[in-house]
């Protein structure tokens, strides 16, 4: 079939999609959020009628997927690393229940924090789940891989991860497509799979858990003999373990400096440990090269013991950050040589808030009134209005994960922070900040919610979300919020006045009150226009 340019996140949804899936449930985040758009836009997929919409959460969309999984028919879920945090109830759970149809949990990590707020590592989240994890090395493995994740998860009736890392996700190389596979039927009702496997309560848990256990072998193997997995023959006393795209750094290495260490590749977890021995028996010692934790590197520390093993642990490579060619050559011992000097005309540029942008009016508003009032910090949380904690508005003062602007508000407000304000996106707000409004109804908490409503979510590029379609009104009432209290501005310059006025009426109330700061994102407005 005819090479196709992908990115690598195309490259896995073109290949889930020629495994025959039924439909991708996912909850946009960068670097995953193409996934999902690429089999949005996808002809063939939409001739299929796979369902492919966006999630109110990551853990709605795993359990949506574990449903169609339970109904017999492939699936796949998005997500990037911390929204696995949001789904690890659901996630870890699906290993004991097993899958019904393919289930393929493909999961973007973001080393060197380009646009998250921690570095961590699913594969820690996979051996926790105790399930399979596939981890390419380029796009076409990516598409092959995710065939091939299929394929493991249907044999061992696991859910298994696919691991992209940021790199690996927004680079684009050539891809050769294989034979689509068709989709799957309903099975009869008689081939569901049993309430013994799907009912978790203790008697079924404790036989699933065993039967989890009893695969491990089994996995081992499988990950022992897996084509992801090679041995790159070399003489040199000091051999690389690379994973994923790391690899590609470690053979660039390879070549440029002419040089003839042994690499093993390995793309399948668990660690093939035969293959490993065997490198480990013809080096002296052993460098290890992952991106993310060293996951790897402090299990075989254990295994072989501390002399042998370079990498992160000892210092040989930064504790964190993504790796690259130049880091991983001074890993070896080499020196690279120095890097192109950056032309002038590529100057610095910060991140801002778009010219335009609503969130701007809001926070001038905003820092207004807290300006009159002694405590003026404001709880905040992720989305483009985070952009508010940099200079000229540093009007924010917290975001640590989706949906804690509502409850830290609450918490502060309890220990007798006044004012306590959060400051939360539509997207965010459905995603996770709903829960949070509804502990302050049942509380009588003195906090002012104030929800950034721009009717898409705007930071990954302008998704839907739960909450597109103005109905943010109809939730805050049906959490139970006071109609007196529910509040709408338009955070335009000449209602600079009037939105003034009402923040400060709002957070003089000693109760629950919501502000809906309602005006378009300038981008998405742009957008339609042009569509039309
Ligand atoms: S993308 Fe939209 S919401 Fe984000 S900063 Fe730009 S105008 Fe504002």
């Amino acid at each position: 079939m005819e090479r196709q340019l992908l990115l690598g996140a195309e490259a896995a949804a073109l290949g889930a999609i020629d495994a025959g899936i039924s439909g991708v449930y996912a909850y946009p985040g960068t670097p995953s959020t193409e996934i999902t758009e690429f089999i949005q836009h996808s002809p063939a997929a939409r001739n299929r009628g796979v369902r492919a919409a966006w999630s109110t959460n990551e853990k709605t969309a795993y359990e949506e997927a574990l449903g169609m999984s339970y109904a017999g028919k492939r699936v796949l879920v998005c997500m990037k690393h911390v929204g696995l945090n949001v789904a690890a109830d659901a996630f870890i759970n699906s290993a004991l229940t097993g899958v019904g149809g393919g289930l393929v949990l493909a999961v973007a990590d973001d080393p060197s924090m380009h646009s998250s707020q921690n570095e961590q590592d699913s594969r820690v989240y996979g051996k926790f789940a105790m399930i399979p994890v596939i981890e390419p090395s380029n796009q076409q493995e990516l598409y092959d891989g995710v065939r091939h994740a299929f394929q493991l998860s249907e044999s061992l009736s696991l859910p298994v991860m696919v691991r992209l890392t940021t790199r690996l996700a927004h680079s684009r190389a050539g891809v050769v497509p294989k034979e689509p596979e068709p989709e799957r039927t309903l099975p009869a009702a008689d081939a569901l799979p049993s309430a013994e496997r799907f009912v978790l309560m203790p008697v079924n848990a404790r036989r699933q858990y065993a039967r989890l256990i009893g695969l491990q072998r089994d996995i081992e193997q499988l990950a022992e003999c897996s084509w992801l997995n090679r041995m790159v023959e070399g003489t040199a006393s000091t051999g690389v373990l690379a994973f994923g795209i790391a690899y590609n750094y470690v053979m660039e290495v390879r070549e440029a400096f002419d040089m003839d260490f042994p690499v093993l590749k390995t793309g399948q977890y668990p660690l093939p440990l035969g293959a490993a021995q065997q490198l480990f028996n013809q080096c002296d010692s052993v460098l290890v090269a992952e991106e993310g934790y060293p996951v790897i590197e402090e299990l075989l520390r254990g295994f072989f013991g501390n002399g042998q093993v370079l990498g992160r642990l000892d210092g040989t490579l930064a504790r964190t950050g993504e790796l690259n060619t130049d880091i991983i050559a001074r890993a070896l011992g080499l020196e690279p040589a120095p890097a192109a000097p950056v032309p002038e005309i590529v100057v610095p540029r910060p991140p801002e808030l778009c010219r335009g942008c609503g969130h701007r009016d809001l926070y001038l508003a905003l820092n207004t009134v807290m300006a009159g009032h002694p405590h003026d910090h404001v709880f905040s949380d992720i989305g483009c209005y985070t952009l508010g904690a940099l200079a000229p508005f540093s009007a924010i003062h917290t975001c640590v994960d989706m949906g804690a602007s509502v409850t830290m508000a609450i918490g502060a407000a309890e220990a007798g922070l006044r004012p306590a304000v959060a400051v939360i996106g539509d997207s965010t707000f459905t995603h996770s900040g709903m829960t949070g409004l509804l502990d302050a109804v049942n509380r009588r908490s003195s906090v002012t919610i104030i929800i950034t409503d721009n009717d898409t979510t705007a930071m990954t590029g302008g998704q839907n979300s739960a909450a597109t379609g103005s109905r943010l009104e109809a939730i805050c009432l049906g959490l139970g919020v006071d109609p007196l209290h529910l509040r709408t501005i338009v955070p335009l310059k000449p209602r600079l006045q009037e939105n003034i006025a009402v923040i400060s009426e709002e957070i003089a109330y000693e109760g629950v009150s919501v502000i809906l700061a309602r005006r378009e994102c300038v981008e998405r407005a742009a957008k339609r226009n042009r569509n039309t």
